[in-house]
């Protein structure tokens, strides 16, 4: 068995949907034989931006429901809240002393979303230190990354040298990998934009029933060109009901060229693949206390090695121990 320890994160601000699923979900329970993985509810990460307390908590303990039901199991893939490990942010300080503001300040999603004015969180500048923690925290060597996340990562590596050539030899420097499947499932209503928590009715949440998944594939875009084929620019919305088909049952349409027919075998293909996943999320959810336990000993299980580099990085920055 080979083990390379993997991080994958989730931010509890909206329900996961069908992306979660086939982009990182997917990989994650397809690599549990082979790789030691942790599974991080990133609920600090939630906090940066305007959010409702009780929602921020529902949704934390929803997603962990979600990743049991989708076949994350716990035994081999701890699945961690970020805030129930209180290291990430003891590392989260002491990387900030590692971290130049410029930094931080010339990242582009900070940018972006600091944009529009308006009550800007500190922590939203910050927020890559502490992914930057979450990942050199348990060692990780490996991140599932995505084009948007590839400057984070880069920090974290700048992180970690830096402090390691400054202070000794501390962190294990991450890299980033594409995900295996390296599905990236876009809106159904705006198909040239990544389908995101935030997607509105071009999103199918892992939750929706069969009817609303049946709504969301008819009224998908697709265009008037009646070609069933791959052209990313030409055919963003019938390339993404494709690659869904593809990813969802494993094979290529039927029809080369009814729209109607590819949306009835894009249904059956995603209700096949979430049915099941319903099931057992109402199974879970009825017992709200285990799956918190669950929780409980994912944080345990990853505490002592968190323990450990929060001790080796006080040390090396000169804190009496
Ligand atoms: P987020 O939803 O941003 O918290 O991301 C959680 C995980 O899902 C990350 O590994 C993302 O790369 C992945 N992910 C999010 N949206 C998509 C999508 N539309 N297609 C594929 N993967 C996605």
């Amino acid at each position: 068995m080979t083990t390379t320890r993997r991080l994958t994160g989730f931010k509890p601000t909206g329900h996961l949907h069908l992306g979660n699923l086939l982009g990182a979900l997917r990989p994650l329970i397809a690599a549990q034989d082979s790789t030691d993985s942790i599974a991080l509810i990133a609920d600090l990460h939630a906090l940066t931006i305007e959010h409702d307390p009780d929602r921020v908590r529902a949704l934390t303990l929803e997603q962990a429901t979600v990743m049991l039901a989708a076949g994350v199991d716990p035994e081999r893939t701890p699945i961690v809240v970020q805030s129930q490990v209180p290291e990430h942010t003891e590392l989260h300080y002491l990387l900030e002393c590692a971290t130049g503001f410029g930094e931080a300040a010339r990242m582009i999603q900070f940018k972006e979303k600091s944009a529009g004015g308006g009550h800007v969180r500190l922590s939203l500048l910050t927020y890559p230190v502490l992914m930057a923690a979450d990942i050199l925290l348990h060692d990780i060597r490996q991140v599932p990354v995505g084009e948007d996340q590839n400057q984070h990562l880069e920090l974290a590596r700048t992180i970690a040298t830096r402090f390691n050539g400054r202070y000794g030899e501390t962190f294990t420097v991450p890299e980033g990998v594409r995900p295996e499947a390296a599905a990236r499932v876009m809106d159904l209503a705006e198909p040239t934009a990544k389908m995101g928590k935030s997607s509105g009715n071009g999103q199918i949440g892992l939750l929706d029933p069969p009817d609303v998944v049946r709504r969301i594939i008819a009224r998908a875009v697709t265009d008037e060109l009646a070609v069933v084929r791959r052209d990313r620019e030409a055919q963003p919305g019938v390339t993404n009901l494709i690659d869904i088909l593809a990813e969802c049952a494993g094979r290529e349409p039927s029809d080369p060229h009814r729209y109607g027919v590819l949306k009835r075998e894009v249904t059956d293909a995603v209700e096949a693949l979430l049915a099941p996943i319903r099931v057992r999320h109402a199974e879970l959810a009825a017992d709200p206390a285990h799956v918190r336990k669950v929780l409980a000993e994912g944080a345990a299980k990853v505490r002592a090695r968190a323990q450990a580099t929060v001790r080796r990085t006080r040390a090396a920055i000169g804190l009496l121990d």
